[in-house]
């Protein structure tokens, strides 16, 4: 029953995620702050559900103390916080929030599009420093212009529309065909998208592959002139290529969002003793240098909420996985658990031959509707739907389940 679910939400998790849960009819406790281990580990005990931001530590001793726990929500990006291998060997899924800001990452990229073509950075310093200096050369408008963008995902796909509405061309490039919005095209090779644009914007996930995506080679095919913008992360630009290309004005301007080391927290911190070409990049002429601020707004915030609750209540409340990080991803159907002597049952497992031939046999006696199953290395994910069973069947049913050696946690719900 819904009544009897346990959440226990810490660091001030956002009121919009709060109140889903609340209107689920949970038992939900929230605190403002982190709880050091010995307290987070008795605390942690009885809840079903637990919702952190990045300041909790979710330890392999933590989570082997949570002996009812379903679910970790973390109502922010990053998910290193966890224990992820850990709560997956022991059932527990996981959820973030990786798309609650794409919205407010692309607005920073337009920003700064039209940013890097006015040089207004750079007017600004100077006149915060108390120098007048008009000058047009070199500054254009972004009308006409091409936008390059590599990764078409969430954040790059939103950024072509918009992009489009001020009269941009968009051109994109991506490992898997995707359909264009509106007019923009998609380009079979990361070379070509590079030659033909006159701004480069990347958006892709970090990776082998993407790591130094855009080294020296890369700024080689680039077009004169032209200007490159990284909002996505620390690794896939080659700094000291970066610095060359600028200093040689290969590249008219560029703008860093991200680094390939970030400091841990706000202060003086960007400077020699962070990267060895901190300095540098400091001193450079039309190069927007921003601490990560891409997701950062008020609207995202609120938006992790809404996102990380509505992963909760489907992994609660139907078993639902889409969107877990740590166990495969299966989903069913309508769910058609509210019709009389229907159940669901959820059945988490060590990813080993011949489960799928013992957990049939266990439901055989009933009708199996629905079914699915997937793996994530060693760890295996079954929902059925089943119908024909009755009440007083339940337990034996569970029972049976928990018997292999493979099982790792049941839930059934009817
Ligand atoms: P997404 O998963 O929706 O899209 C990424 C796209 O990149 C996918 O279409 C994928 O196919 C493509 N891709 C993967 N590897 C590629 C490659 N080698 N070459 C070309 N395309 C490739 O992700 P998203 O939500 O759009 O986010 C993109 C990036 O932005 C991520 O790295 C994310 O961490 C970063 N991000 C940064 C901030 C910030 O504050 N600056 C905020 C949110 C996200």
């Amino acid at each position: 029953d819904t009544k009897d679910i346990k959440v226990l939400l810490l660091e001030n998790v956002n009121e919009t995620g709060q109140t889903i849960l609340r209107e689920q009819g949970y038992q939900v406790e929230a605190i403002k702050s982190s709880l050091p281990e010995e307290q987070l580990i008795e605390r942690i005990k009885d809840v079903h559900v637990i919702g952190i931001r990045s300041k909790t530590k979710l330890t392999a001793k933590v989570l082997n103390s949570a002996k009812n726990l379903l679910v970790i929500g973390c109502f922010c990006i990053g998910t290193n916080q966890v224990d992820l291998k850990t709560a997956a060997s022991l059932g527990i899924a996981v959820f973030n929030s990786p798309f609650s800001n794409s919205r407010s990452v692309a607005e920073l990229t337009i920003a700064e599009i039209i940013g890097l073509a006015r040089q207004i950075t750079d007017r600004s310093a100077e006149l915060h420093a108390g120098i007048w200096n008009k000058v047009s050369a070199g500054c254009w408008e972004v009308r006409g212009k091409t936008l390059g963008i590599v990764g078409y995902g969430h954040i790059g796909s939103q950024l072509s529309v918009l992009a489009e509405q001020m009269g941009m061309q968009v051109i994109y490039y991506d490992v898997v065909p995707l359909m264009a919005l509106s007019t923009s095209k998609q380009i079979k090779d990361l070379e070509t998208l590079l030659s033909k644009s006159d701004f480069v914007t990347l958006h892709v996930p970090e990776t082998a592959d993407t790591n130094n995506l855009i080294s020296t080679a890369q700024f080689a095919q680039m077009r004169s002139g032209s200007y490159l913008i990284n909002n996505s992360r620390g690794s896939v630009v080659d700094i000291p290529a970066l610095i060359e290309a600028m200093r040689s004005g290969k590249l008219a301007g560029a703008a860093l969002d991200v680094y390939p080391n970030e400091p841990g927290g706000n202060g003086d911190y960007f400077n020699g003793s962070l990267n060895n070409f901190t300095d540098d990049l400091r001193s450079l002429k039309n190069l927007i240098l921003t601490p990560h601020i891409g997701g950062s707004t008020e609207e995202a915030q609120s938006a992790i909420g809404v996102e990380v609750a509505q992963f909760l209540v489907r992994y609660v409340n139907e078993g639902t996985t889409q969107g877990s990080v740590n166990l495969p991803e299966v989903t069913l159907r309508s769910l058609t658990i509210d019709e009389p002597n229907h159940a669901r049952v959820i059945y988490v497992h060590k990813n080993v031959p011949g489960v799928l031939r013992q957990v049939n046999n266990v439901l055989a006696d009933h009708n199996i509707d629905k079914q699915m199953t997937d793996s994530r290395g060693e760890i295996a994910y079954l929902m059925a739907d089943i119908s024909n069973v009755k009440p007083d069947e339940l337990k034996e049913l569970q029972h049976n389940l928990t018997a292999s050696s493979a099982h790792i946690r049941t839930r059934i719900l009817y």
